[in-house]
Parts: structure tokens; sequence; C-alpha cells
């Protein structure tokens, strides 16, 4: 498929490119463009087009407003030194993005066609990627339901997007430690639920106890197990990882109620290429609290594209407070290294990054 390209008509200034790149935030400004592509059940994928960012027009009952069959993909593209712009193992989006997919009835796309779509708005957009220290164009792919159609069954028509917003630092500035509330009020996921998939529900399910943790001065929330065995699963958009004392890396095993993240596999490929022993099972909040207190648990991360890889300064389980020491050099140390491989001053042994531009 080629997509077809129309010129923008009123393309971002390079005196306001310039300002937006200066401080970029975290998704509040979108580039000049999109990519398109979209599906009929009879047609299949087609129109693939790079067109001019704007507001879409969408019909009051199209089934997404309603009944929310809508997935998407998070992703970042680096600059790197060569001139290149570079994103990391798109083929593990494509895929994620398809397993998504079934689970909420949506059509998949060929992975072909996912790379092309990246590799259109990045090369059209090339200019608003930025290259600061911890900066990177964030790409955002989405797949929704678009037919107007307001009885409960799975589209006949169907749009996927990508947008892209320029990122600086998510949680801003230095690398500090972040505080979680443990979320005892609210799940994020049950057993054969839609926990593993990249949905928007799952977000908008979350964010209850987001303002719970808020008020509770904590930045994320952690969300339990659903049968209630006070095992940790994960934050509302990030994996958890504890390290020990003697080497090893501790994170909830993937039982189908936790997004398996793209940074998660990473992170554990890394620690097992350094020798680390990594152990995926079940962790409970009593095994991380003992152990912080023996100090046979020393440090506790959260990782994800956005974020990459933040420490978990304390957590707060009602009365409870559970505090790791501040930044491990375990956690700065695996981040510096995935850091490096993305923004290209790093050795790509695995070949994860894919040139886009
Ligand atoms: C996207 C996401 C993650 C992190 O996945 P990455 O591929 O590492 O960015 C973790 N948890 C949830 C719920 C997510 O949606």
């Amino acid at each position: 498929m080629t997509f077809d390209h129309t010129p923008h008509p009123t393309p971002t200034s390079p005196e306001r490119l310039q300002e937006i790149l200066a401080s970029p935030g975290f998704g509040t400004h979108f580039t000049d463009h999109t990519s398109v592509i979209d599906w009929t059940a009879e047609g299949g994928w087609g129109d693939a087009r790079v067109e001019p960012y704007g507001p879409i027009s969408l019909d009051p009952a199209a089934a997404v407003l309603h009944y929310a069959q809508e997935i998407f993909e998070g992703m970042k593209a680096y600059r790197h030194a060569d001139g290149g712009i570079y994103t990391f193992r798109p083929l593990e989006n494509a895929r994620r993005l398809n397993r998504s997919a079934v689970r909420m009835a949506l059509p998949e796309l060929p992975e072909e066609l996912f790379i092309e779509s990246l590799e259109e708005l990045v090369s059209t957009d090339k200019a608003w990627v930025p290259d600061g220290d911890g900066e990177a164009l964030y790409l955002r792919p989405f797949m929704f339901a678009s037919e107007a159609f307001l009885g409960v069954r799975p589209a006949n028509a169907v749009s996927y997007r990508v947008i892209a917003s320029p990122a600086g630092n998510y949680f801003g500035g230095e690398l500090k430690p972040v505080r979680i509330w443990v979320s005892r009020d609210y799940i994020r996921a049950a057993p054969g639920g839609t926990g593993a998939a990249k949905t928007g529900g799952n977000y908008a399910g979350s964010l209850a106890a987001q303002q719970q943790a808020t008020a509770k001065g904590c930045d994320q929330v952690l969300f339990l197990d659903p049968l209630r065995e006070n095992a940790i699963e994960e934050l509302g958009g990030m994996n958890v990882f504890l390290v020990t004392a003697d080497n090893r890396l501790i994170t909830p095993a993937l039982t189908g109620t936790i997004l398996e993240g793209i940074t998660r596999a990473s992170v554990i490929q890394l620690a097992k290429d350094r020798g680390m022993q990594v152990e995926e099972r079940q962790v409970t909040l009593e095994e991380w609290d003992a152990g912080i207190t023996d100090g046979s648990i020393t440090e506790a991360f959260a990782c994800g594209t956005a974020a990459v890889i933040t420490p978990i300064g304390e957590l707060l389980d009602g009365e409870r407070r559970i505090a790791s020491a501040g930044t491990g050099e375990v956690t700065l140390s695996i981040r510096e290294e995935l850091l490096g491989i993305q923004t290209g001053t790093g050795e790509d042994r695995h070949g994860w990054m894919h040139r886009l531009a």
C-alpha cells in the first residue's frame, strides 16, 4: 500500500516549532501530520494516507464513543548522532497492537503497515524530533470503532491513526523517586478481563484510583491482584521491578491481568545479559515490606516507554509505609544502559533499534 500525502495548509512556523521544542512537556503539542489507514469489514485495510493534523469528524453514534472499542500503542523516536531517527523494537508494538486488537474484536493491522505508518509520519515531521537529554518524539498509534451504530457488536468500520508529540522528561526534570499509592478500593484487571490489552477502558477505570493517589500526595497508583492475595500487579501504566541485595530482579509474572511492557521485557533481557537472576512470579506487599525491613530488597523501580525507568521511593498502603532507598545503583545502571541503546550512545547488541527516517 502506498501512502498518499496531502500538503499541510498551515504548517507550524519554524519559530513556533523552536519554541515548542525548547520545552516540550508531555503530550501537549502535536506535530503537523497524522498517518491514517481505514478499515471496513467488506474492503479490509485501505486508503493509507498522511494528512494534516486536526480534529476528526465522527458521527455521534460512533461505536467507540459508546462502547469503548479502542486500542493504542506508545513508543518513542530518538534523534541519533548520525542524523537518523530511530525507534525501539517497533515490531513488538505491532504484535502487541494485534494482540490487543484480537481481545477487543478489532481487525489486526499487518505488521509492515504499522511500521510504514510510523516511517511515513516521522519522515514527514522529522523536524519535530527533539534532541535534548531525555527527549524524544512520542508516537501514539491507535485504532477505534468509527461505525455509527448503537447495537452491540464489533464495528464494521474502524480507523487506525498515528499522532506524534515531542516529549521531554516524563516526570519533569531530574530523576526523582516517585511516591506510590496502593489501591485498596479499586482493581485494574481480573482474569479473563482486558488487563493484558492496551485499551483505553483500562485507563478510564484507573482514574478514580489515581485521584485518590493524588489526594494522598502520591504520583502513581499500584494495583494489587484481583483475588485479594496482596500480590502486586502494576502501576496504571508501568510495570514494577524489585531488586534484591543478592543481585536478583523480581517482577510479577504475566498472568493475563498485567500489560506486557516492552520496556519490562527489555529490562529482563538486559538483566540476564549481566548475569542477574530474574524471577517472574507472584510477589506480595508483605514480601516487599519484609524485604525492605531485613535489607534483602534494596531497590524498586517502575518502567514503561513514557518514563523509561523510574525509581520508586516509597509506597503508601493506608497507614503502612514501605520506603525503598532513594535511587538505587542497579536501577540507575539499567536505566543508563537502556537509554544508551535508545539514544544511540550505547551498543545495540540485540538489534532493537529500527531506523524510521
Ligand atoms: C503501555 C503500558 C505499560 C508499559 O509498556 P511499555 O511497552 O514498556 O511502554 C505498562 N502497563 C500498562 C498498563 C500499559 O498500558
